[in-house]
């Protein structure tokens, strides 16, 4: 396969509601999508990065940047037979994992579409439903917390996560486990705490959590090694793991019992499922993890989750969750906390092309 032309779109989507976590509030969600225009089809892929360095180093000028003087260039019109091919030619360009992630997708969903398979089967899934939890993010009063997990569990979301940071953790987890009692119920602290603030995570581990996510820098595997022998609840990590490598070091001292894997901090389903096979042999459960993505961006998520080691319900959110408007439409709808794997070819979906149109602030066009 060759790729001619890729169209970097800068799309802005309006949130339902804004989402806060530790690093900050997200009032509308900037982020690339890219057209990939090939010699076998055209497809569309997500790069969801956020509008700052906050989640992880990159940002929506950071990815514009890596796409279109380096990554982009550097791919057009080599033979791309394989997606390890793929990331053989990306490998020059340290990190810029998401910018990554976008074209690995894409390639993807065209080798997908060529070979009339599915995602999910490319990928070689197991499962046709995927289990989804939600993500609730901070509120300034514990009422509304509570109010939106009510709604979550009306809605019939699987498993509750809460978002955490110093200030806002033990009292709110601990009035949600009142509410609701045995409900599957879990923290993401986003890196918010530091290695002196292992007092806290000894009185959350009172609360029967499904595991506490990330408490430390992506940077500190040491400390979160230390704080996984210290408490019964599994340790997850998430910004920690960027690389396949980053995994092996992960597992090797014992840094955590968990692995939320999102497919564009890892650069893409290709390092993902390399991910999801080492757990798989190590006997480490993994899940799929989301960054708000755009309906494209979820449509990945739930082909990845199909694979038999996604053993917790994921982070991929029905239409309705985070978007007043999406790139597909209709997109998926949550039955009893499930999702429907698509079983169309490629990506599975049709993009609603004048919406994304609609939503571009700028394009730049590689070719
Ligand atoms: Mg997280």
């Amino acid at each position: 396969m060759k790729i001619h032309r890729i169209e970097v779109h800068e799309v802005r989507l309006e949130m339902v509601e804004p989402f806060v976590t530790s690093f900050g509030r997200i009032e509308h969600r900037d982020l690339l999508v890219l057209k990939v225009h090939s010699d076998i089809g055209v497809t569309f892929s997500d790069v969801p990065v956020l509008h700052g360095p906050f989640y992880n180093a990159e940002s929506v000028q950071t990815a514009r940047h890596a796409l279109c003087d380096f990554l982009g260039p550097k791919i057009l019109e080599e033979h791309i037979d394989t997606i390890k091919c793929l990331h053989g030619l990306m490998t020059f360009v340290r990190g810029h994992y998401m910018a990554k992630s976008g074209l690995d997708t894409a390639c993807q969903h065209l080798f997908a579409a060529q070979a009339g398979q599915s995602l999910s089967q490319r990928l070689g899934g197991a499962r046709e439903r995927i289990e989804v939890g939600i993500s609730i993010g901070i509120y300034p009063h514990i009422d509304q917390l509570l109010d939106r997990v009510s709604r979550a569990l009306d809605e019939g979301f699987a498993r509750i996560k809460v978002k955490i940071k110093p200030g806002w953790d033990l009292e709110p987890l601990r009035a949600v486990r009142q509410a609701f009692g045995d409900i599957r119920l879990m923290a993401d602290a986003n890196s918010a705490y530091v290695p002196g603030d292992f007092e806290v995570f000894r009185k959350l581990d009172g609360l029967g959590l499904l595991m506490i996510e990330q408490p430390f820098s992506p940077d500190d595997l040491y400390q979160h090694s230390r704080l996984q022998k210290k408490i019964e609840t599994p340790v997850c990590l998430d910004e920690s793991v960027e690389t396949l490598e980053d995994a092996e070091l992960a597992l090797a001292i014992k840094a955590g019992r968990v692995i939320n894997i999102k497919l564009s901090r890892v650069g893409g389903l290709g390092p993902a499922v390399a991910i999801h096979d080492l757990c798989q042999d190590e006997g480490i459960p993994v899940w799929c993890g989301g960054v708000m993505e755009t309906a494209i961006g979820q449509a990945d998520c739930l082909a990845l989750a199909s694979l038999p080691n996604f053993q917790l319900p994921a982070d991929i959110a029905p239409s309705s969750r985070y978007f007043e408007r999406d790139l597909i439409d209709p997109f998926v709808a949550l039955e009893k906390g499930t999702i429907v794997v698509p079983t169309g070819p490629g990506l599975g979906f049709e993009i609603d092309e004048k919406a994304l149109n609609d939503l571009t602030l700028r394009k730049v066009t590689i070719e």
